[in-house]
């Protein structure tokens, strides 16, 4: 995952580009479906932040509780098996449904994980299929997939990998035509390698830094930082939230290996089940209960923030809409209830 992908609360329980395409990444719109019709509501879309049992990662990086760690046979198998039946139940739905893997540890190591990524990225109702991942995993079964759908969020992890490696992978994935975004947990001890990979990496690639977990940044070391990634602002403070709009409990939700929803990873109220179709049920506008939302995977659906528009066809995946660099990209908003945004119709992130 990268559960690095910070303070994501890291260890809470706490998930298109200017091309013309729609949010999908594929021209003409989110195709909607030969799929098996649905019972019960349907929705304009639904983006489904998926977190299953897996809790292991073959990296041992010094900020993260699931360095190392192994999982029992048991509980892989469990995890496969949930995770066959959240990809079965979203074939089976017959309207657009874009989906990002947020697994504790990693998830591409595991067959089953790449199997649900093609399998997904080949569901005409599905536009966006993304996960967070070290990258550690081979890269040959993106092969199977449809580049047009599939995403990745990569992060890099100083230290647990050797720069050149990662620097490879990086440029196979350019190579190959697959939409990804890299970032970096913002320690100091960081620095040196994302400025280094920043100015190695393609242009076009956007490299995103995250506010290590507790720490506050001083604004000369915010510069430092905000020259990587100009909106590292974004990720530097914690956002105010609560009783503000959040897409999340509405067209955004979080499920679990159960089938159990909550609308977030960081609330958590379990508002349904997908499976017994009492999730759909309960899908409603939610003012946020929290006082802050820290984490990317969750204020980017806070509306008054207008990522939507910043990462417009990449929310999931983290590309924001328009080229990386500082010159390009509006300064981040601050969330004030006199800034929020009207609310829209559907939009697919
Ligand atoms: S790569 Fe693995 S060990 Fe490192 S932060 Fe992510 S989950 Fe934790
Ligand atoms: S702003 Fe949204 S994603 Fe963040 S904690 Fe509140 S409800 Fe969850």
């Amino acid at each position: 995952m990268t559960s690095a992908d910070r303070r994501l609360s890291i260890w809470d329980i706490s998930a298109r580009d200017g091309s013309g395409r729609d949010g999908s990444g594929r021209a003409g719109g989110p195709a909607v479906p030969a799929a098996m019709p649905s019972d019960g509501p349907r929705p304009a879309h639904l983006t489904i932040l998926y977190r299953g049992p897996l809790a292991s990662c073959d990296y041992d990086c010094p900020y993260c509780p699931f360095a190392k760690r192994r999982d029992s046979p048991e509980r892989l198998r469990t995890d496969r098996e949930a995770l066959e039946r959240f990809t079965g139940w979203v074939a089976e739905r017959d309207f657009p449904i874009s989906v990002l893997f947020t697994p504790w540890g990693e998830g591409l190591v595991r067959s089953w994980y790449r199997r649900a990524m093609v399998r997904l990225s080949h569901l005409g109702h599905v536009p966006r299929v993304a996960i967070q991942t070290n990258l550690s995993s081979r890269l040959s079964w993106l092969a199977e997939a449809d580049l047009g759908t599939l995403a990745l969020w990569v992060t890099y992890h100083p230290g647990q990998v050797d720069y050149d490696r990662f620097i490879g992978k990086c440029r196979d994935l350019v190579a190959l035509g697959v939409r990804f975004s890299v970032g970096v947990v913002g320690l100091p001890e960081h620095l040196e390698a994302a400025r280094r990979l920043r100015g190695d990496l393609p242009d076009e690639v956007y490299l995103w830094v995250n506010a290590a977990e507790g720490r506050s940044y001083t604004d000369a070391e915010a510069a430092g930082w905000t020259a990587v990634d100009p909106l590292f602002g974004l990720s530097r403070h914690p956002h105010s939230s609560r009783g503000l709009p959040c897409r999340t409990g509405e067209s955004v939700v979080s499920v679990d290996g159960d089938g159990r929803v909550r609308r977030c990873h960081f609330v958590t109220e379990v508002i349904g089940n997908l499976y017994d179709g009492s999730a759909l049920r309960a899908l409603r506008p939610r003012p946020c209960p929290l006082a802050v939302c820290d984490c990317h995977i969750g204020y980017v659906h806070l509306e008054p923030l207008g990522l939507y528009d910043t990462f417009a066809g990449g929310v999931l995946e983290r590309i924001p809409a328009v080229r990386w660099a500082a010159s390009a990209l509006e300064p981040p908003l601050a969330v004030t209830p006199g800034n929020e945004a009207a609310p829209g119709g559907t939009v697919i992130p």
